[in-house]
């Protein structure tokens, strides 16, 4: 160091005109150099703060991403050289020493937020790409809610508890990672999916309210809101019902969203999980825009035309979309049938009040009309109609309402939304046994318990549980329940989905032996940090939230996981591996 001053008196992006005539010292990486004439050059030094202009003796050999210190004057820009866009536009440092730190190879890109980069040339170097604004204003929301989450979790009297890794399966429905085990050669650890069996123990064990930062790992297929691995902030609680888990969630997130945003929540709105399917065609309707489903069964109650006499008709109302050209509508039928529609009617009306379909020369003049009043199509509308069973109808619109009406994920503000009854299974399996929509430990509603003991397996469709998911712009955030929490109910709920008492016995036994030891009625609620973040951050993809990713792939082009392991490795585990499947 050249003087007797810190290393770092500032940060390169808090310079303002009130430190004028200050002499500081910063420190970070060149981010620019123009030069200016022989013997001067001006150099962007960036830091996590910003950057700051400097000027400085052009003899020096500093290039891109050099790191390097800086201590100079701060001194105003001289008038008609001032950078509105940029927080310290007002001033320079002058008469700057320049302390070469560390040199620097060329950056594998340019960080610059206007240049497209390749995501897997950003990955590969994230320790460059951190240093981008972007990133580093995303981890630091990050951290903010993870604060703001703790402060308020710890507020409302939770216990932060961290439950193990290593452990035996949890069924949450997805596929596990696992771990060989070294001293038991044959066995296995599985990755937690969630802690969901260890918070309902700590229950058992009178911890009252417990809440982790987890994370969980879930070996499905990645997509834009999914990671092999994942944070999410993981809650239960005793002696409460649904409404308490609701309001508990509600404080922790609105202490987020204040935290990023400024902003308060206020109440977060619900729907039940039915409303939710008939109006949105969805479990996690995206409530920023309308588009909603409109029931036309009635319309078409004594139809003649065949493709209409279903048990469900219900249609879409695309305000401008009669302009769609043919080729577009051919798409919409084509993925409608992908999602599983039998096929879509689609009609432009035109001018005159008329209808241009293929299909309007089945339909009777009640039928139009009756198909124009509830639907409200005025001209140059275009009505999408699908007819099928209820559950099709709803998920194949629903599907077609987002393709058609969803904003980008930086508009519309943040909608919440609390869906709650949902259906205690979403369908039979092949042999008539239940599929559980949520977990096998949630609470069937009061009312419809007596359904469970129907010898129609229909029956058991009808059955709402005590779960219910937190919803933010068509995202899922999360999802919690009532437990069973009582040994009997859980041994019945297992027979349903046809586990043996065995099985239960095998997987579960633990859960169900410390339910024979005192276990208290509880309800809990876990929901995805990153989910939250992404759109706090207003970012389409949790990778961008989160520092070091996996691509789409699962690869992480940095460190090159996953990676072959040596074979004496695989020795001492017992293991032996056979060929690479090729399908
Ligand atoms: N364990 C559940 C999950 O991870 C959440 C819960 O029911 O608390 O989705």
């Amino acid at each position: 160091m050249t003087d007797s001053l810190p290393m770092r008196t500032d940060h390169c992006g808090t310079l303002r005109a009130s430190d004028i005539g200050r002499r500081v010292s910063v420190c970070g990486w060149v981010a620019r150099r123009r030069e200016h004439g022989e013997h001067l050059a001006f150099i962007d030094l960036r830091d996590h703060t910003g950057l700051i202009q400097c000027v400085v003796d052009g003899a020096h050999d500093l290039r891109s991403e050099y790191v390097v210190r800086i201590t100079g004057e701060v001194r105003s820009r001289p008038e008609g050289t001032r950078n509105d866009n940029l927080a310290t536009g007002e001033v320079e440092l002058g008469e700057c020493e320049v302390e070469i730190l560390n040199s620097a190879e060329p950056p594998p890109f340019q960080l610059d937020e206007r240049v497209e980069v390749d995501e897997m040339v950003r990955l590969a170097h994230r320790y460059v790409d951190l240093r981008t604004d972007r990133m580093q204003r995303n981890l630091r929301v990050r951290a903010k809610v993870n604060g703001s989450l703790r402060r308020a979790m710890d507020d409302q009297g939770f216990v932060e508890i961290e439950t193990p890794m290593l452990i035996a399966s949890t069924p949450e429905g997805a596929r596990d990672f696992v771990v060989p085990s070294r001293l038991s050669p044959g066995s296995f650890y599985a990755l937690p999916q969630s802690p969901q069996l260890f918070k309902q123990l700590c229950m058992v064990g009178g911890i009252d309210r417990y809440y982790q930062i987890a994370r969980c790992l879930r070996d499905e297929d990645l997509r834009a809101d999914r990671q092999f691995e994942f944070m999410q902030l993981d809650a239960e609680a005793s002696f409460v019902s649904q409404e308490e888990v609701l309001s508990f969630i509600s404080v922790a997130v609105a202490a987020a969203v204040r935290e990023v945003t400024g902003e308060e929540l206020g109440d977060v709105p619900r729907m039940t999980w039915h409303e939710a399917r008939e109006r949105f065609g969805s479990d996690k309707p995206d409530t920023r825009f309308g588009m909603e489903l409109i029931e036309l069964t009635p319309v078409f109650a004594a139809t003649e035309f065949n493709a209409f006499k279903a048990s469900c008709i219900k249609g879409l109302r695309v305000e401008g979309g009669a302009e769609f050209t043919r080729s577009r509508l051919d798409d919409l039928t084509d993925r409608a049938k992908r999602w599983g529609a039998k096929g879509l009617v689609w009609m432009r009306v035109r001018a005159d009040g008329e209808l241009d379909s293929p299909v309007a020369k089945f339909l009777s003049a009640d039928e139009i009309a009756g198909l124009v009043v509830t639907t409200g199509a005025v001209e140059g509308d275009l009505l999408l109609i699908v007819a099928d069973e209820r559950p099709a109808v709803c998920h194949v619109l629903g599907l077609l309402r987002l393709e058609l009406g969803r904003p980008p994920v930086t508009e519309g503000g943040l909608q919440f939304l609390w869906v709650v009854d949902f259906p205690l299974f979403e369908a039979l399996d092949d042999d008539n046994n239940p599929i559980p929509a949520h977990h096998p430990f949630t609470m069937p509603h009061a009312d419809d318990v007596h359904l469970l003991d129907s010898a129609d397996p229909q029956d058991f469709l009808k059955v709402r549980s005590q779960a219910y998911d937190l919803v933010l712009n068509g995202w899922e955030l999360g999802s919690g329940s009532v437990r069973i929490h009582r040994g009997d109910i859980q041994k019945r709920m297992f027979s349903l989905l046809g586990i043996t008492d065995d099985e239960a016995q095998e997987k579960f036994g633990f859960l169900l032996d410390a339910f024979r030891f005192g276990a208290p009625p509880h309800a809990g609620f876990a929901f995805g940090i990153d989910r939250l973040v992404a759109l706090l951050a207003g970012e389409e993809n949790i990778r961008e939230v989160i520092a070091f990713p996996k691509t789409q792939s699962g690869h992480d082009p940095l460190t090159h996981a996953p990676s072959t392991i040596d074979p004496a490795q695989l020795e001492e585990l017992g293991l032996r591996l056979l060929p690479v499947r090729k399908d």
